[in-house]
């Protein structure tokens, strides 16, 4: 009975002069994201019309569902504007619709055309009379209905649909810039990547390996990880960068503090994302800090690992609870990933009492320990970069990586 799809921009509307060209970015999201030879597209000035063609429309709102910057999408039918013509379509649909007797029902009008001959209220009495004395259970319910049946006459002719499917929201990935996000293995990062993605941040992921100090494992979990939040991104794809993380990493194990070890870790990581950050036109770093989780991610370490860089850090979990965190990491589909059991740089000799506090005069006094700069640099220059997409088929081993027990 359907045969299009509906597709309702989101915030789009509050953005004046700039919504032609978002309207256009999103546009050609939803072409990279639905991704059918069959499907035709009908642009009209405030939303856009997917015809089917015989195209799956799950496969359709799968898509939909990676498309930044969509507020909600329906399932519809087109058909002619005559009223009797409306009715019977909409009855059609009414007919399609599995609810439970008792079910409280409205039927709601839109009449964009002005011009037609017959007003909202008697199109939405004629249309309740026809499905309420063709079908049986519904009862009219004006103020809290379960099923709205809605009718949209529009000039070119009458849209009926029954649902409403919420969109990802947010802006079109590309158009806030770019960042990068410090991958880790974790639950969080990953989510981080997500929802800057969503916001319009286009990503580039950067994660620091310790191999073979940690198992190779670990760095393939955030391969992994990274094709799964590689669907958001503009062009299905994403880089993740490689940072080998393992001469500094030894230096700190022999030179640095136990209890500062988390934070002098964290600064240098800081340093050299800033660094390749900069080199590469990059305008912020994001990560998936949430404040009071461990002991990095108080206000007092926050402020500590903050004072090495001059970039802006975004947090876009700082104050989510751990709960709706997780949620939406089994909604992107990476927590069964994130929770694999395998340390990275973060678990390896982990401090038994990690400051909390710490404090920035003792990190510079650690950070004196060793000569960290050339190796900051070393870092940067080294770094691997691999372009993934969901079905990349690529491991550690084919980017030269030794494969080692982890100590
Ligand atoms: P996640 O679930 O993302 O691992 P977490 O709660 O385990 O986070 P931490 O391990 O303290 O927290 O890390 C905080 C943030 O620091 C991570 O979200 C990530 O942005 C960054 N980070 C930590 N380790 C790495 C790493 N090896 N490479 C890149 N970024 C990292
Ligand atoms: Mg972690």
């Amino acid at each position: 009975m359907y045969e299009r799809i509906l597709v309702r921009y989101g915030d789009l509307t509050l953005k004046g002069k700039n919504k032609r060209m978002f309207v256009r970015m999103v546009n050609q999201l939803v072409k990279e994201k639905v991704n059918s030879p069959l499907v035709k597209y009908e642009r009209q000035h405030d939303r856009l019309y997917i015809l089917l063609n015989g195209e799956d429309h799950v496969k359709v709102i799968n898509g939909l569902n990676r498309v930044s910057g969509l507020s909600s999408y329906s399932l519809v039918h087109k058909c002619d504007r005559d009223i009797d013509t409306v009715c019977e379509q909409a009855l059609e649909i009414m007919k399609q619709e599995n609810y439970a007797t008792g079910t409280a029902f409205k039927v709601e009008v839109k009449r964009a055309d002005k011009a037609y001959p017959i007003t909202s209220p008697e199109i939405t009495q004629k249309v309740a009379k026809h499905v309420l004395s063709n079908v049986d259970g519904l009862i009219v319910d004006v103020h809290k209905p379960k099923l709205t049946l809605n009718v949209e006459v529009r000039l070119d002719g009458a849209y009926i649909y029954a649902h409403k499917i919420k969109g990802m929201g947010g802006y079109p990935v590309g158009v806030g810039g770019k960042g990068l996000v410090l991958l880790s293995g974790g639950i969080d990062s990953p989510v981080a990547s997500y929802l800057a993605m969503k916001q319009g941040i286009e990503v580039e992921l950067f994660h620091f390996e310790s191999t073979p100090l940690t198992s190779i494992e670990s760095a393939q979990k955030v391969i992994d990880l990274a094709k799964k939040v590689s669907v958001f991104a503009p062009r299905n794809r994403i880089k993740l960068h490689l940072v080998p993380f393992e001469p500094i990493h030894q230096k700190l194990l022999s030179h640095v503090d136990e209890s500062y070890m988390i934070t002098i870790m964290r600064r240098m990581m800081y340093r050299i994302a800033e660094k390749y950050a900069q080199n590469n036109g990059i305008m912020a770093i994001i990560n998936g800090d949430s404040v009071g989780q461990v002991a990095s991610q108080t206000l007092e370490s926050m402020t500590v690992i903050n004072n090495v860089v001059r970039i802006p850090i975004l947090r876009p979990l700082l104050i989510f609870d751990k709960l709706d965190i997780i949620e939406i990491s089994r909604k992107i589909d990476c927590y069964d990933i994130s929770v694999q059991p395998f340390e990275d740089c973060c678990t390896v000799y982990v401090p038994k009492a990690p400051a909390t506090r710490p404090k920035e005069k003792y990190c510079l006094k650690e950070e004196a320990n060793f000569d960290f700069e050339p190796l900051v640099d070393q870092a940067v220059e080294n770094v691997k970069t691999v372009m993934l997409d969901e079905n990349t088929d690529i491991n550690l081993p084919m980017l030269g990586f030794t494969v080692q027990e982890a100590l």
